[in-house]
């Protein structure tokens, strides 16, 4: 049997990057490459959040948390990632919504979250920027955050050297046994190549569609933007109640309860989620759109709701906005009952010696050190 040696990976995400860390941990040699000069997709329009608090319970959940691990690990080997254990508030500002908040601080697998149900004092004291009216707070230690900008640039520069070459601008057309072919017509060979084309569902992830619709993975767009930094600091990540409507460890009696949410936020499917930036900047979103085409332009009723709903949270305007965009990741269908089992992300051999893993879904950023690291297990 031939030993495999050098691996081709095909997109410049997180999770081709965390693939090619995965496999220099274990001493393969890699060839890396990326279709844009730079990664532009879903990994670098993200929260970078490392979000543990909303977890299914379960497997999902120890997928988060082994991958939280990681990302400690590997934020004390390279600090460009900016790694901070800085924890997390999901805010409650009504007695429905903290009943939610309640049933989730009597989880069985709280204590493996860090989670705290605190009242408006209580998360004044952990997050003293949080001056909105609140009912109350779940605390989650597990959650962290790091730059989504730098983080990729910075895992690279870590392994940078022997055995790493990073090659950006190439689009890759063809996959034939033990080797690729880019656009320039160039062939990269190897004994494996692990294709992590993100949302790119067309060109050479297209001909392998029949994988992904085994899993039914689908494509989400979502609207986000960023502030000029805030002059305070925030101490923690924050949510609002919406979130509760979305994460799966929340599906609990009190949230068939909630009211239906504002008219507009409930067209774009709003949850609010506030990361503050290494340099002071907010970043502020979310939207969900699921339908295809998706629009081209954004919504601006989308930014006035979530707006709102941060300086309701913070009890005082957020700084100009400089910066708005849409994202698009993709992922496995929740609860597909077409498919046995909850699947967490799409891995498959789709032709002998090429895997293809994508479809992390929201969660992506979070599991993507762990997802490669399975991949080589
Ligand atoms: C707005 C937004 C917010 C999110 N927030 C969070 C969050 O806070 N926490 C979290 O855990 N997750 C979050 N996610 C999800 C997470 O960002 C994604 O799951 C994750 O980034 C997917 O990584 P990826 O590497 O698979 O895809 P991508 O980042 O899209 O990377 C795929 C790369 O492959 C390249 N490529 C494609 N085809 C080829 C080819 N043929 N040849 C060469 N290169 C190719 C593309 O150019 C691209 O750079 C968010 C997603 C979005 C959109």
């Amino acid at each position: 049997m031939r030993l495999t040696q050098r691996i081709v990976v095909v997109g410049g995400g997180v999770l081709g990057t965390m693939h090619a860390v995965m496999a220099r941990r274990r001493g393969y040699e890699v060839v890396h490459l990326e279709r844009e000069g730079e990664a532009r997709g879903a990994s670098v329009r993200n929260f970078g959040l490392v979000w543990v608090s909303g977890r299914r319970a379960g497997a999902e959940l120890g997928l988060a948390l082994r991958a939280r691990e990681l990302w400690e690990e590997l934020g004390g080997a390279v600090p460009g990632l900016g790694f901070r254990a800085a924890g997390s508030l999901t805010v409650a500002t009504d007695d429905v919504e903290l009943r939610v908040l309640k049933e989730a601080a009597g989880l069985p697998d709280a204590d493996r979250r860090g989670f705290e149900l605190l009242d408006p004092r209580g998360v004044r004291e952990v997050n003293p920027a949080l001056r909105g009216e609140l009912a109350g707070g779940l605390l989650c230690r597990r959650d962290a955050i790091v730059e989504p900008r730098h983080a990729l640039p910075a895992l690279r520069g870590y392994l940078a050297g022997q055995g790493y070459e990073w090659l950006p601008g190439r689009e890759v057309t063809e996959i034939a046994p033990n080797a690729v072919r880019d656009h320039t017509g160039a062939w990269h060979q190897c004994d494996l190549v692990i294709l992590c084309p993100g949302a790119a569902f067309t060109g050479v992830a297209g001909q392998y569609q029949r994988y992904l619709a085994r899993d039914g993975v689908r494509r989400v767009r979502l609207q986000m933007m960023q502030t000029a930094p805030l002059a305070e600091r925030l101490t923690t990540a924050v949510a609002d109640g919406d979130s509760l409507r979305y994460y799966p460890a929340y599906d609990l009696p009190g949230r068939s309860a909630l009211p239906p949410q504002p008219r507009v936020a409930e067209r774009i499917r709003a949850q609010l989620l506030l990361v503050q930036r290494a340099d002071g900047a907010l970043t502020i979103g979310d939207t969900h759109e699921y339908a295809e085409p998706f629009a081209f332009d954004v919504d601006e009723d989308a930014y006035d709701h979530l707006r709102a709903r941060a300086e309701a949270l913070l009890g005082t305007p957020v700084p100009r906005v400089q910066r708005r965009w849409a994202g698009v990741y993709s992922e496995v269908v929740p609860e597909n009952p077409q498919i046995a089992g909850h699947v967490l992300y799409h891995r498959s051999e789709v032709e002998p010696g090429v895997v293809l893993v994508t479809g992390p879904g929201g969660r992506g950023m979070t599991c993507a050190p762990a997802i490669a690291d399975e991949t080589f297990r």
